[in-house]
């Protein structure tokens, strides 16, 4: 459609499908992306995925995109278009109607975690300062939140601790635990396998078949939801044949006879047994990693995504702590954050109990910091998570929601629950650029603008600050969303300036240590920049840990194996776990927009075993049901060996049969998961 020599601009820019924060051009004629160039980043060094390559600017200029304001029609159901004048004070009376009837704890809101950084600060900035309540959260709690929390409590910083590049830096052995990093983040599994045909070698620890496992040289195919379980039996194994590394175990970590205590239990023929995989397979992986020099554990939402997801997290650094491998070169324990910002919304205070920067909201001094930058007295109780609002909003606890962004309808647990807590909201207002599916349920939307027509920051899942530049600026009403919340709050009675992408930056670095350092400015010279930063001459910190935890000792978390939630029983005999495709971005709100993406993976599916299928009369392609204790789908069988028998996978991302229909909102102790990985479901022929 065009000419490499026509083109007006290119702009650089950071992909914004997957938390790998590969760098590349927008290419812009006539005010319309038209094609994307790699760059060369750290994190991708040249190399885009299918996501990065084609569907990063369809969904910018679909003629799905939301033009002008909408209020909702009581009487029609309809949506009708409004003034920004007319939307804007209607949301600020009926938040403030809320906040003088039932206090500030009945409103809530959800940053997004596909924005910048600059928007999600602003974002909680309106909730805590406007609405006066800490009720505010981000989609990290269906994803990672049992990664902030758990590595926070062991060592300090929930966040990965090493750089992407260490794969490329020839470690000795990759663990792989509870990630397809070929689907989910492909240029981190594209470096995966170029590692292993430099001669890494690769352990995988995953219940599916998935691509990388083909190259591994072990693969514990455990049982969903025994994570715990197989940790323990590595660190067995890795004390019995004394490869623990003691001094390190002296002078940096804590609680270590507790943990040798606990894991004596595990013997290899017990964790066999639990984990449903190989006694000799598992002492083999516990000695290759243990023995090696340079042994990252990289691992992602199969590790998270369990009512014991933060045990499971803390079993990660557990492991990573007995054999030393923290604070140094090619190591580390490194989880492999979903969204591209979901990393960036949580650094920016986007979360229940932590201002940005994780700085405490419990802890006064913390607190008193704040009324005195924000100028404005602050709620001292720690928020609801998202996952709780929902709850409450059923209890009538919670009148008032703003959704930025986010589409829990498609991406969190048990549909049915979700809609029946939107349905019981007072008021509900909806940021979005598309009529998805939770925004239907909306009371006013209010249309913001994509990455490509704002500037900002992402930060990447190994903790890289990276620019986002405006390449386009597209007919229609549709307004920054920092300027839509800065109307909010000023309508609300919290006065506050318009500020530029760039002036939001010095303020967040003015009141978070760890951005201290950070501004659009130096990114622009300088490129990434990964935090902590703590000060204008501060190079970034690539490896965390070193030399020191960030919680000053390394603690080892005496951890257990608890069982799933809800374990197959007779009426519902199999395991359902669900997960990501290659050619989709979660709610595929944005990848959805894409037809070539859609012609090649357009469907939802189901992966069973032939053991399975056969028994009641299944054939590959065949329609099937799928119900559980809280839904029934119909979608198509792929019936194969790729999961074991006993065990189910379905995708997310389709509306023909979207698994959360089925899945269990179990959640977390800790940090408030949901069970995505394990719920007990039937299959029937449709
Ligand atoms: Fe974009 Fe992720 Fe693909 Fe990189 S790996 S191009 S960030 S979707």
């Amino acid at each position: 459609e065009y000419r490499p020599y026509q083109v007006d601009k290119k702009v650089l820019t950071t992909c914004p499908h997957c938390a790998t924060g590969c760098q590349y051009y927008l290419v812009v004629k006539d005010n319309k992306i038209v094609d994307v160039e790699a760059a060369n980043g750290a994190s991708n060094k040249g190399l885009l995925c299918v996501k990065g390559r084609s569907g990063c600017f369809d969904f910018v200029h679909s003629p799905d995109r939301i033009k002008y304001p909408l209020i909702k029609n009581h009487e029609t159901g309809e949506f009708e278009r409004a003034t920004w004048d007319e939307a804007l004070d209607l949301v600020a009376s009926k938040f403030l109607e809320i906040k003088r009837k039932y206090g500030s704890d009945a409103l809530a809101g959800f940053a997004c975690s596909r924005s910048p950084n600059e928007d999600c600060y602003m974002m909680q900035k309106l909730v805590r300062c406007a609405f006066g309540t800490n009720n505010v959260d981000n989609c990290a709690r269906v994803c990672h939140s049992a990664s902030v929390a758990g590595l926070a409590m062991t060592l300090g910083s929930g966040a990965m601790t090493n750089p992407i590049e260490d794969i490329t830096k020839n470690p000795d052995v990759i663990m792989l635990v509870g990630s397809n990093p070929e689907e989910a983040h492909p240029v981190v599994g594209m470096q995966i396998r170029q590692a292993v045909q430099r001669g890494c070698k690769l352990i995988v620890v995953d219940p599916r078949d998935i691509d990388l496992a083909k190259k591994a040289d072990i693969h514990l195919k455990l049982r969903p939801g025994t994570n715990v379980a197989f940790a323990n039996g590595i660190m067995h194994i890795i004390i019995e044949e004394g490869l623990q590394d003691m001094d390190f175990i002296n002078e940096r970590t804590e609680g270590y006879e507790k943990i040798k205590e606990i894991v004596k239990d595990y013997t290899p023929e017990k964790v066999a047994k639990i984990c449903h995989i190989d006694a000799e397979d598992l002492r083999k992986a516990a000695i290759m990693y243990a023995k090696a020099d340079m042994a990252p554990i990289i691992y992602c939402l199969g590790v998270t995504e369990h009512s014991t997801g933060t045990e499971g997290v803390m079993s990660m650094s557990n492991m990573a702590l007995l054999v030393g491998k923290l604070g140094r070169p090619g190591c580390g324990v490194n989880p492999l954050r979903g969204q591209n910002n979901v990393q960036g919304a949580c650094d920016m205070g986007a979360l229940p109990g932590d201002f940005p920067g994780y700085q405490k909201v419990s802890n006064p001094e913390v607190l008193a910091k704040f009324e005195k930058a924000w100028g404005t007295k602050l709620n001292p109780n720690p928020g609801t998570h998202a996952t709780d609002i929902f709850p409450a909003a059923i209890r009538g606890d919670v009148k008032g929601l703003y959704i930025f962004g986010e589409d829990p309808v498609v991406t969190d647990p048990d549909t049915h629950h979700v809609i029946k807590a939107l349905e019981s909201l007072d008021f509900f207002v909806m940021n979005e650029l598309f009529m998805t599916e939770t925004a239907q349920y909306a009371d006013v939307i209010l249309p913001g603008v994509s990455y490509a027509e704002k500037e900002g920051t992402f930060s990447n899942t190994e903790r890289r600050v990276q620019r986002v530049r405006k390449a386009v600026e597209l007919e229609g009403e549709m307004r920054l969303d920092t300027d839509i919340f800065t109307d909010i709050m000023n309508r609300m009675g919290y006065p506050q300036p318009h500020l530029t992408s760039a002036e939001i930056m010095d303020e967040i670095a003015s009141v978070t240590p760890s951005f201290a350092g950070i501004s659009h400015e130096r990114l622009d010279k300088e490129g990434g920049i990964q935090w902590p930063c703590t000060s204008k001459d501060h190079p970034g910190t690539p490896i965390m840990h070193v030399g020191k935890f960030t919680r000053g000792l390394g603690w080892f978390y005496p951890a257990e194996y608890v069982p799933s939630a809800e374990l197959p029983d007779d009426e519902y005999p199999t395991i359902l776990m669900t997960g990501r495709i290659l050619y989709h971005y979660t709610t595929r709100a944005m990848t959805g927009r894409t037809p070539g993406l859609m012609q090649i993976a357009g469907k939802s599916f189901i992966e069973m075993n032939i053991e399975d299928a056969e028994a009641i009369g299944i054939k590959d392609g065949d329609r099937v049901k799928v119900s559980s204790r809280r839904g029934e789908i119909e979608t198509t069988a792929r019936v194969g060996t790729k999961v074991s028998p006993g065990e189910t996978w379905m995708p997310f991302h389709f509306p023909d049969g979207n698994a959360n229909w089925l899945t269990n909102a179990a959640l977390d102790k800790y940090a408030r998961i949901p069970e995505y990985k394990v719920c007990a479901v039937k299959v029937e022929k449709a």
